[in-house]
């Protein structure tokens, strides 16, 4: 122990249950030079302290009741946050936003469970004969109701990793130099020689305050070098799976138009690129079409106008939805054995999937089978938040 004075800081006293955490807290603050902190952290380990594990003050706030899980994740989410959406999303989650819809639906099911082993408990009783049809209507419509939440496109996890947007079009169009004027930065390499870019490039920048993740491919085109051909087929995969596609045309090579007019779909932006170069126009479908230049510049931000117009319209909006693949499985298993209690015909079959339904949303707000999940949960967190 030492007498030496540390710092000149602020202690700051969190009495328990009312703290973040519920337990009693104490927070120093200090200047945030590594020499301090350095100090600081010396003394408190030899007065018995230790850093904290990562995510720990969350999941003791979890743990003491303070927080659902959702919330804790959302926690996890806001210090990962680096757009405008995803810290929205992030904070109407923290807030209690999804955690409340699946305690909402949890306790409808709970209350079909109830009417549903009323009429298991007393067969005899004056019970009205339509009971169990009803227990299995409200399980119908909550099930409809659940396939709803997670037949969004998958918008919320979306928003938490980053919207893929795919450039494709035929080699030398300027696919590789738009994606380095959309991201300000020479993330791909620009070639006049066809046939540069043979494996995908992913450069991630916040659009408007929406994640993007532009994702330059190799040029659409036959060919019979074999890497260039794996490169090919991972574009086409790539416009397959991707959130949103920009088309580029070259405006001077009329042969460019055709390699990406069968690829034209609601999620895609033609880009008519060297405009500088060519007067010629195309229309390729009822999406919006942009003249650009990716060599000056010129109409990227006309261009990033109507990317961040079209992710607005497709991401935007809508209330709560599943941010993790760990609430969609959970809404998927509960569906699963809605389902089953709708089929089942004995009473008490239709009572167990009923409880195994409350069950599935349960394990996604925290209130049950928690142990399994809650390590892979607090994992996540980077810092000892
Ligand atoms: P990619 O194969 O589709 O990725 O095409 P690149 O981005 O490598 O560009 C191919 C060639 O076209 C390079 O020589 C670029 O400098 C040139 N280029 C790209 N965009 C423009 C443009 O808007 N105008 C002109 N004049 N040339 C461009």
């Amino acid at each position: 122990m030492t007498e030496d004075v540390i710092d000149d800081g602020i202690l700051l006293w969190f009495p328990g249950p009312a703290s973040f955490t519920g337990e009693d807290v104490a927070e120093l603050h200090v200047h945030g030079g590594r020499a301090v902190w350095q100090a600081l952290a010396g003394a408190l380990a030899a007065a018995g302290g230790r850093l904290a594990e990562p995510g720990e003050f969350s999941r003791r706030a979890f743990e003491n009741g303070k927080l659902d899980l959702t919330q804790a994740e959302a926690i996890a989410d806001l210090v990962a946050a680096e757009t405008e959406a995803q810290r929205r999303q992030a904070l109407r989650q923290l807030e209690g936003e999804l955690g409340r819809l699946y305690a909402g639906w949890r306790s409808r099911i709970l209350d079909l469970m109830a009417r549903a082993e009323a009429a298991i408990d007393f067969p005899e009783e004056d019970l009205p004969d339509t009971l169990l049809e009803e227990v299995r209507a409200g399980a119908m419509s909550l099930a409809a109701d659940l396939a709803r939440h997670v037949a969004d496109g998958g918008r919320g996890m979306r928003l938490r990793d980053g919207i893929q947007v795919a450039i494709l079009g035929v080699p030398n169009a300027g696919k590789s130099s738009l994606l380095n004027a959309l991201v300000g930065r020479a993330a791909a390499i620009v070639h006049p020689l066809a046939g540069t870019t043979r494996d995908i490039v992913e450069a991630a920048v916040d659009l408007r305050g929406w994640p993007v993740v532009y994702c330059d491919s190799a040029g659409l085109r036959e060919t019979g070098d074999a890497v260039e051909a794996e490169g090919v087929r991972r574009a086409r995969a790539l416009a397959g799976g991707a959130d949103l596609r920009l088309l580029v045309i070259d405006l001077s090579d009329p042969a460019s138009d055709e390699a990406v007019a069968g690829l034209v779909d609601g999620r895609s932006i033609v880009v008519l690129n060297k405009c500088d170069l060519s007067d010629r126009d195309v229309r390729l479908g009822p999406v919006p079409h942009v003249r650009v230049c990716a060599a000056t510049g010129d109409g990227l931000e006309d261009l990033s106008d109507r990317l961040s117009a079209v992710i607005a319209d497709r991401f935007g909006g809508g209330g709560a939805m599943p941010t993790r693949e760990r609430h969609r499985a959970a809404v998927a298993g509960c569906i699963d054995c809605l389902q089953a209690a709708v089929g089942a015909e004995l009473p008490e079959l239709l009572a167990e999937d009923l409880r195994l339904a409350a069950r599935s949303l349960g394990m996604a707000v925290g209130v049950v089978g928690v142990e399994e999940v809650l390590d892979r949960v607090f994992r996540e967190f980077c810092i000892g938040k």
